[in-house]
């Protein structure tokens, strides 16, 4: 039996289903989740099925989350979308289910669940939940809705088609989402759009990043700053794609001080390899995409110094 076909049957057999996705969610987090959450409603009216987790503002035109109690929990089959180890997990109680399912499509560092689907080589976690729905092969019928929401999972994961990830199959994925009737203009234009606050930080980052002749990049955007600008953390994912714009840089970091003074490492690049150094800090993710966590600002000298050794030592091409 094929690991979707377990899948499809694990939900054909739970009366409650509870889906959970990543802290600090993205597009894909929400989409991958909430787009599952919405099909199998669809094609089980019968069963309870519930999207949990910290509702996002920024996130809410995708869907809303859903409070439960904890008894909910008993006798549920718990599915995670999006989540590549159980520290970042939103909500806890995933845990506590009769039966776990990882569906993800970062490096299986962390193979947790009863049953764990990872395909490392797909675009994003919406694109793996249109795999679950064409491998089933027309026992699951993909609402409207849900197709708005998977698309958003998938254009926000691949930064509208343009990282490496987007593969053919992505774009016929994309194409079977679009047949469905929502306004796929409206959703790129969301996926674009940044509040007046951002586009002033965007600002302050071009001014002030540093970028080394090995290529590079880096701005560390300290409390003063994200005060001064009235950004919070989660406010600037747009942020991170624009040191990647300037042609010299090959790989770049945006270092995010919290308000407890430690600080959000988000980490990307053109082609050298990033997770291993995000590894190094607490963090990890895709090859070209990682985040990681310092306590305070001590390591940050080393960490640039290990960030400029990787783009020194890269020969292949990069994307620019
Ligand atoms: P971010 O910069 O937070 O958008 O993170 C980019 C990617 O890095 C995410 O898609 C995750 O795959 C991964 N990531 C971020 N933070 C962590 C972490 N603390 N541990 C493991 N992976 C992470």
């Amino acid at each position: 039996m094929s690991i979707e076909t377990n899948i499809f049957e694990q939900v054909e057999k739970y009366e409650t289903i509870i889906i959970h996705r990543h802290q600090r969610p993205d597009p894909d987090a929400y989409g991958s989740q909430c787009g599952l959450a919405a099909i199998i409603r669809s094609n089980f009216p019968g069963k309870k099925v519930y999207q949990v987790g910290e509702n996002v503002h920024g996130l809410a035109w995708i869907a809303e989350q859903e409070k439960i109690e904890d008894d909910v929990y008993k006798d549920a089959l718990v599915i995670v979308t999006d989540t590549a180890n159980q520290p970042r997990i939103d909500d806890k109680r995933y845990a506590k289910g009769k039966f776990l399912i990882k569906i993800d499509h970062h490096p299986n560092e962390d193979p947790y669940g009863d049953i764990c689907w990872v395909n490392s080589h797909a675009s994003s976690c919406s694109e793996m939940i249109m795999d679950l729905v064409n491998a089933v092969g027309g026992q699951l019928s993909v609402p409207d809705d849900a197709a708005r929401m998977l698309y958003a999972g998938l254009v926000g994961d691949t930064g509208r088609f343009m990282y490496d990830a987007t593969t053919p199959h992505t774009m016929r994925i994309a194409s079977q989402l679009m047949e469905h009737n929502f306004a796929a203009a409206v959703i790129n234009q969301k996926l674009d759009s940044i509040a007046l606050p951002v586009a002033r930080l965007a600002a302050y980052v071009y001014e002030n990043m540093t970028i080394t002749k090995n290529g590079a990049a880096y701005i560390v955007l300290a409390r003063e700053v994200m005060e001064k600008f009235e950004i919070k953390d989660a406010s600037t994912a747009p942020i991170v794609p624009l040191l990647g714009k300037i042609v010299e840089v090959k790989c770049w970091t945006i270092l995010v001080q919290q308000k407890d003074g430690s600080f959000r490492l988000r980490i990307r690049s053109k082609g050298p390899v990033i997770n291993e150094l995000a590894k190094e800090y607490a963090g990890g993710g895709h090859p070209l995409a990682s985040g990681a966590f310092m306590p305070d600002g001590e390591k940050i000298p080393e960490y640039i110094k290990k960030l400029d050794a990787i783009a020194a030592s890269y020969t292949g091409e990069s994307n620019d």
